[in-house]
């Protein structure tokens, strides 16, 4: 059979057609009336999209060199930072922090679990600056209590910012992080947003701005100070990604549209599309008799054990050479010992269906699954779509 080329990763994500066109069409300089237009514009649908009423800062990088540029602003040499990690992506909030030459508290817990809130009322300290953690960990599909945390630093009357890495949260889970007290949250362009990498966005508050005043770390590109000084005026301090900029304002007005132009229940939108795709994904491998590895997923991604004794990238080899369908082995060390489907960004149900359809291809000829039988896992998808969207109860009833 031929084969058609598609992303089931967590980011890069599947490109949007519209913005792909609109990216390709932005010929334009950035010094001029008509950009500045499309940066306010999309620094405003960029606010919504957070959910915020704080300033947001977009800059050229990937997720990582905003979550530097939040390290290098708010922190002095010799701070007490708070780190909550569960993964690869926890363990870089160490990694910059300490590149900062910054005092790092670290509640760490094993791949694939989160830390209690408990833990991270007894590392937070009266010193601690501020608290970084992931909302969702890519790399084991963990969603952390975002929530949780900014209580506690209220109820603690902390004087520490909560920065949130949510490069993979936004778009598939609900957040209110005004409400709640995040301080800076961080998104990027190769997730949610449904264009290619090289675009980090985040949210600052304004007592995350008046710490900024006082922190002595290094900084040059990633100064968001200036950053934001420029943003008024609706330029950016240096050459901007300018047709990365035109396209995420299309898919931002893509996501808007699903839900007749209110970008912010079209967000919420898109947070329940990924929810659902979410919960077929578990149900479906579930009834193949495989096995989760996160004790509480998230919806941006699935990470599923292999059976027994069989290597994960058994199955990401045959998805790619069987049927074109690009999932993601475990990172770092958990190589061959999970594999990871996506469901963030531009996915809806027939790509569900479809990749939930070649998995049973690869656990019929490759996985040796007792009592396997093709339709099983497409069946708990089917059902569970069919519970979480329209298809009422008395209508599934009529059906049988
Ligand atoms: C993708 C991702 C990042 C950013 O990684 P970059 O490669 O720098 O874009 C950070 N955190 C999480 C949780 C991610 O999924």
């Amino acid at each position: 059979m031929i084969r058609k080329t598609r992303l089931f990763t967590p980011g890069p994500t599947p490109l949007l057609p519209a913005a792909q066109f609109a990216m390709a069409a932005a010929d334009l300089h950035h010094r001029t009336p008509e950009f500045r237009a499309l940066y306010v514009r999309v620094l405003e649908q960029l606010r919504t999209f957070i959910g915020t009423k704080n300033d947001v800062i977009l800059m050229a990088c990937s997720g990582s060199g905003v979550m530097e540029a939040s390290v290098a602003n708010i922190t002095s040499p010799g701070d007490r930072v708070l780190v909550l990690s569960a993964g690869k992506f926890g363990e870089r909030w160490t990694g910059i922090a300490k590149a900062y030459n910054c005092d790092v508290d670290l509640v760490s817990v094993p791949y694939g679990q989160t830390f209690s809130l408990d833990a991270v009322k007894a590392a937070l300290k009266v010193e601690t600056r501020a608290v970084y953690m992931q909302a969702n960990e890519s790399s084991t599909g963990t969603r952390h209590d975002v929530e949780g945390v900014a209580k506690l630093l209220q109820d603690a009357k902390s004087d520490a910012v909560l920065v949130v890495d949510a490069i993979t949260g936004l778009g598939t889970t609900h957040f209110d992080a005004d409400a709640w007290g995040v301080d800076i949250m961080i998104g990027g362009s190769q997730k949610a947003v449904m264009i290619p990498p090289g675009l980090a966005y985040c949210s600052v508050s304004e007592k995350a701005w008046e710490l900024m005043g006082n922190a002595l770390n290094p900084r040059y590109y990633f100064d968001l100070r200036k950053e934001r000084k420029n943003a008024a005026k609706g330029e950016s301090s240096y050459t901007p990604a300018i047709s990365l900029i035109a396209g995420l304002s299309t898919a931002l007005d893509y996501i808007a549209s699903q839900a007749d132009g209110d970008l912010a229940a079209g967000r919420a939108k898109l947070v329940n599309n990924a929810e659902t795709i979410a919960a077929m994904t578990r149900a479906a491998v579930e009834a193949l008799g495989l096995k989760l590895f996160s004790a509480s997923p998230g919806a941006a991604l699935t990470a599923v054990l292999p059976p027994a004794g069989v290597d994960s990238g058994v199955v990401v080899k045959e998805l790619k050479s069987r049927f074109g369908a690009i999932i993601t082995n475990g990172q770092g060390e958990m190589k061959g010992q999970l594999f990871r489907i996506a469901h963030i960004g531009y996915f809806d149900y027939l790509d569900t269906i479809a990749i939930i359809g070649a998995l049973e291809q690869v656990a019929a000829k490759s996985l040796k699954l007792p009592g396997f039988e093709f339709g099983k896992a497409l069946a708990a998808a089917q059902q569970t779509f069919a519970e979480r969207t329209s298809v009422t109860q008395p209508e599934l009833a009529a059906a049988r």
